[in-house]
């Protein structure tokens, strides 16, 4: 490391100034960054009392030499900056010179470090600023800082913090997030003398999977992608393990771990229309970018950045979840995805293929976003389950379709599709149908004409309590257009309120209009009808996806098939 130097005024006046120790945990916080700056591949955080008491944080990194001990507790004395050009390529987490310093102010601190060269370790003790005493002794090579009796002459600080167990928490947290961003790094927490959570080093990616899914990478989904100026890595959690809170969404950005509104934000879109109101995805993203197309400057604690493109960061970020999760969600396998779809440590970049219905609520209309989910195989269809399921053999197995899912979807996508090119296919009637309706029914068809025209519904008010309905959306023949009407007027009715706007009108129309014309369970259909109906099912963007949170299809592995008849 380069020598500890105080930064000049004018440099240390262009760093975010602030609040560096607000609470246990971010004093936790600090001791761990500057054992990572200081090289370490080891390091223990013990805590008693919720880090009142005591805090200790001991690494194996390269240490202080003698004669900087003493340095290290001056403000704005640092090893990691000189210029202030230096802040543009930053690489470590601290560069201020302030956390030795603020913590030694409030509490008493016994600092014992050792270069590698060094005959002996140096022990500083420092109480409420004051430098106590500095002596020889022996210790390994590395740093052990301990923090006792936390805010004992700023007794005001003690109001600001939450309960104990909440203190201990935020800890935990923070350890944690230095953890996930460090996997090449072994961590160990331990508490009022109880090992709390212990890290061995692990492959890059995996600690993150271990604290999202308890080491279970097939359940989640690896994402990879490019930002401007950089990489996005790392892992969505399944759309049935959404919690209620953000406290699974967890973003670093060069190794940092931040707080970003904007990821957030961006993670959130790119699930949007897949998670239910009111629910948070899990989530750990790595943005690694060129250091100049970020600032780490903008928080006295650096806890966010500010990205150069962030227009250009968001729209990465969203598209690249938004296609992990589509590609990711495919069909549902009986007992787990064939053998070759598993994902291994090794390959994080293989999505994972243990899907899982997409319970959707429209929210956001689909065609928002470029759907680029995994297709449907080439299916070779064998027949009919109970006049409900499609049977049909794949190139991994058996494929179950229900058929009433499948053909909705198909039915939807034309009509967003037939729209969208304003070539609207509607059907007229040979005969005018004079259908009566309620007052809030009549209400609905003149508040929303143009919406049903845009789906091809041609109704129009004849007399207080009537509608004449000249045109229906061209489909399936025997659609009663009566029934059809009460059906999309209903749905009019659950959205009034509740969409936000056009498109979302026109998507609730188009799901009513598809679910009411698509084949139901039960219907009897033609080997040309099930192969027509299997061949339109792949032609669509997202062929997995039902409308009411069920799966479209469901498969085998052959493998299980063998299993089953003890072939393997
Ligand atoms: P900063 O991290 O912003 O440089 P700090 O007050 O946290 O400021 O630390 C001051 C200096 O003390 C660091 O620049 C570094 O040289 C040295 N230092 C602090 N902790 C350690 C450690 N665990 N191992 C080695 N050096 C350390
Ligand atoms: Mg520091």
């Amino acid at each position: 490391m380069n020598p500890i130097r105080v930064l000049d005024r004018s440099i240390a006046e262009r760093i975010a100034a602030g609040e560096v120790v607000e609470r246990p945990a971010s004093v936790v916080k600090e001791l761990v960054e500057n054992s990572l700056d200081a090289g370490a591949l080891r390091i223990t955080v013990e805590v008693e009392g919720a880090g009142l008491r005591l805090i200790r944080v001991s690494d194996d990194g390269a240490g202080i030499p003698a004669e900087e001990v003493p340095l290290a507790f001056e403000r704005f004395a640092t090893s990691k900056i000189e210029r202030l050009e230096d802040l543009v390529a930053i690489q470590s987490y601290g560069f201020r010179g302030e956390a030795l310093p603020s913590i030694a102010a409030v509490a008493r601190v016994t600092l014992t470090t050792r270069t590698a060269g060094a005959p002996a370790a140096t022990r500083a003790v420092v109480v409420g600023g004051q430098m106590e005493t500095v002596t020889s002794h022996g210790a390994p090579t590395g740093t052990v800082v301990e923090v006792a009796a936390l805010f004992f002459n700023t007794p005001a600080r003690m109001k600001f913090l939450k309960s104990p167990a909440r203190e201990q928490a935020l800890i935990a947290e923070a350890v944690q997030r230095a953890a996930m961003a460090r996997p090449e790094v072994a961590f160990a927490l331990t508490v009022d003398g109880r090992e709390a959570a212990r890290w061995p080093t692990a492959a890059p990616g995996m600690r993150a999977a271990d604290v999202l899914a308890a080491g279970d990478a097939g359940e989640l989904i690896p994402i990879e992608g490019s930002v401007p100026s950089g990489r996005l890595t790392g892992w969505l959690g399944r759309l049935e393990r959404c919690r209620t809170s953000r406290a699974g969404e967890f973003f670093f950005v060069n190794g940092r771990p931040v707080h970003s509104a904007l990821l957030r934000r961006a993670v959130e879109q790119g699930y949007a229309q897949l998670l239910p109101v009111g629910r948070y995805p899990s989530c750990a993203l790595f943005l690694v970018v060129v250091p100049a197309s970020v600032d780490v400057n903008v928080h006295p604690r650096k806890l966010e950045v500010r990205f150069r493109n962030e227009s250009g960061v968001f729209g990465a970020v969203v598209r690249t979840v938004r296609e992990a999760l589509l590609a990711a969600a495919p069909v549902r396998w009986v007992g787990g995805p064939p053998e070759a779809m598993r994902p291994s440590a090794a390959s994080t970049a293989d999505p994972v293929a243990d899907p899982i219905p997409l319970a959707l609520e429209a929210r956001e209309p689909a065609a928002a976003y470029p759907a680029t989910a995994r297709r449907l195989p080439l299916l070779r269809p064998i027949g009919q389950l109970l006049n409900t399921y499609i049977l049909a053999e794949g190139p991994d197995g058996l494929y179950l379709v229900d058929q009433h899912a499948a053909h909705e979807r198909v039915l939807y996508e034309r009509l967003l599709a037939a729209r969208r090119r304003g070539r609207l296919t509607s059907q007229t009637l040979a005969l005018p149908l004079t259908v009566d309706l309620t007052p809030a029914q009549m209400a609905l068809v003149a508040g929303y004409g143009d919406h049903l025209a845009q789906i091809g519904l041609d109704a129009e008010p004849f007399g207080a309590r009537t509608v004449v309905l000249r045109a229906v959306p061209a489909g399936p023949a025997g659609a009663a257009p009566e029934a059809l009407l009460q059906r999309v007027l209903g749905a009019l009715a659950d959205g009034a309120g509740a969409d936000r706007d056009d498109a979302a009108t026109l998507e609730r129309l188009a799901i009513a209009t598809a679910c009411h014309t698509a084949v139901r369970a039960g219907d009897s259909l033609s080997p040309e009808a099930i192969a027509t109906l299997l061949t339109d099912l792949a032609a669509t963007d997202d062929p997995f996806t039902c409308f009411h949170g069920r799966p479209t299809v469901v498969a085998v592995p052959t493998e299980h098939l063998e299993r089953w008849f003890l072939r393997r």
